[in-house]
């Protein structure tokens, strides 16, 4: 209990905590505790102030479906769940009208996801013919297989200003790819001048605070611009059904000590739920076309949310979300005369 109280007051502070401070809410704060809720209180203090509590939603439009050969054990496209039998993409013309909607519905950057095995020079159209139509200041985010220093480069050219890139929960052992390869990318897009947004995930009932830790210490170490959480959505079919899920409260604990681990004054939670809202947490993902935690094609007309889902939700969460039409709200009017208005499209990319 005193170590506890020791950790909050180093966040309260504003320090840096350890490695150890992180094991040790893991390990400690139960869900719905006292110090469940004072968790919650400083990883959402840290996030709201540091952003006058402004909030931001990012879209997502999946490109395709496919039995993925790196066949990782919690996701819809792994070639082992059986759920997509064969290779399908959305094209062209289609991912170019998801993205002028999100767009136009106030996203404040757009996605583009693909499976490990998509032909990087098909994905290259897809970006080019997406970048072309979006305004130039809405932020292109790229959300795909690992890459070398080369495609890097040409990440950057394309005109993404950053990618999600992450080390999976026992990566290496529940998916089809070795940490250091998915560390070889995250360095390869960093020396691109990519920035680096992250998120500790898919988080189950059997991960330890050992697993988290090693996670989100990679997020923090490589200047990730947020890191909360995500869990795992059980797919049926797929290697860890049966090890089910956790609750949005128990996530929402994630969130917050990670959150304050990171220090930053972003953190993230999928799926868009409340209990992580009240944890600090102001970037969510509103989903377009596939989705890995989805077993429909298009995931609109199953799990996923969309951007004016999303920022309602935001709304009920006591956050304002950064859109044109949001922007001119404010609980305090003199703040927000027409001088102050915000104009930008995102505040966690600068732009
Ligand atoms: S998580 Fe990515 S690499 Fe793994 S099976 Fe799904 S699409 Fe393939």
């Amino acid at each position: 209990m005193r170590q506890l109280n020791e950790i909050f007051k180093k966040a309260k502070d504003g320090q840096r905590l350890s490695d150890d401070d992180l094991r040790a809410l893991l390990y400690q704060v139960r869900p719905g505790s006292e110090e469940y809720y004072h968790l919650l209180y400083l990883a959402r203090r840290l996030t709201f102030e540091a952003n006058g509590g402004l909030a931001e939603v990012h879209g997502q439009i999946g490109i395709n479906v496919a039995p993925c050969p790196m066949d990782c054990g919690f996701c819809s496209f792994g070639k082992g769940s059986g759920v997509f039998k064969e290779n399908k993409e959305i094209g062209l013309e289609a991912a170019v009208d998801l993205a002028l909607r999100m767009e136009a519905d106030g996203a404040n950057a757009i996605y583009l996801m693909i499976t490990a095995d998509f032909p990087m020079d098909r994905f290259f159209e897809y970006a080019y013919a997406v970048k072309k139509a979006l305004k130039p200041e809405t932020p292109l985010v790229a959300n795909i297989k690992d890459f070398t220093d080369q495609e890097a480069m040409a990440l950057k050219e394309a005109g993404f200003v950053g990618v999600y890139h992450t080390v999976r929960l026992r990566e290496g052992l529940d998916t089809g790819i070795a940490v250091k390869r998915r560390i070889e990318t995250i360095e390869a897009a960093k020396d691109a001048g990519l920035i680096l947004t992250y998120c500790v995930e898919p988080l189950g009932p059997e991960h330890t605070p050992e697993d988290i830790v090693a996670a989100a210490k990679v997020g923090r170490q490589y200047g990730a611009v947020f890191s909360g959480a995500m869990r795992r959505i059980p797919i049926a079919g797929s290697r860890l059904y049966e090890k089910g899920t956790i609750t949005e409260m128990e996530l929402s604990l994630v969130v917050a000590a990670i959150g304050l681990y990171m220090g930053t004054p972003f953190n993230c939670t999928h799926e868009p739920n409340m209990p992580s809202l009240m944890a600090g947490a102001n970037i969510v993902w509103a989903e377009t076309a596939s989705n890995p935690r989805d077993t429909r094609e298009n995931t609109e007309e199953g799990r996923g949310l969309s951007v004016r889902d999303c920022q309602r939700l935001l709304q009920e969460a006591g956050l304002r979300p950064l859109c044109p039409d949001y922007s001119l709200q404010s609980q305090n009017k003199n703040e927000d005369s027409p001088k102050r208005r915000i104009r930008s499209r995102s505040k966690l990319f600068n732009i």
